[in-house]
């Protein structure tokens, strides 16, 4: 877990930028943007992987959807895509749950 870098940005070890901070999670804008707007939606606590969630975890997650909503109504994007990637065939590659907030708005 210390090896992992969303947790060193959750801990202001790396500086980022947030676009919202809460007690459960916070948003910071992806370092190679694959859309107009690309946005990553980081829970605080370490989950690895949608497929290693545990017992409490859902909760987390609907928080970070709840967030999706409230950005995209923020920023007043007219429509987004939300991605988790899971796993390495899946494409994930930071082994901390988050959610990609895509728009070619904003
Ligand atoms: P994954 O493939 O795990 O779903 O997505 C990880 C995302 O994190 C990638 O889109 C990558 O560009 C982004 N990323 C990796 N390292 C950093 C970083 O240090 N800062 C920020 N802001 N984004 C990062
Ligand atoms: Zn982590």
């Amino acid at each position: 877990m210390n090896d992992c870098i969303f947790c060193k940005i959750i801990g202001k070890e790396i500086p980022c930028e947030f676009l919202h901070d809460d007690e459960n999670c916070v948003v910071f804008r992806d370092i190679h943007p694959k859309e107009k707007t690309h946005l990553l939606i980081v829970s605080k606590k370490h989950i690895h992987s949608i497929a290693e969630m545990e017992s409490g975890d859902a909760k987390v997650v609907g928080h970070l959807l709840q967030m999706a909503q409230k950005i995209g109504h923020d920023l007043k994007l007219a429509g987004y895509k939300l991605q988790i990637n899971v796993g390495k065939d899946g494409g994930q590659e930071i082994f901390h749950l988050h959610v990609h907030l895509l728009s070619k708005s904003g």
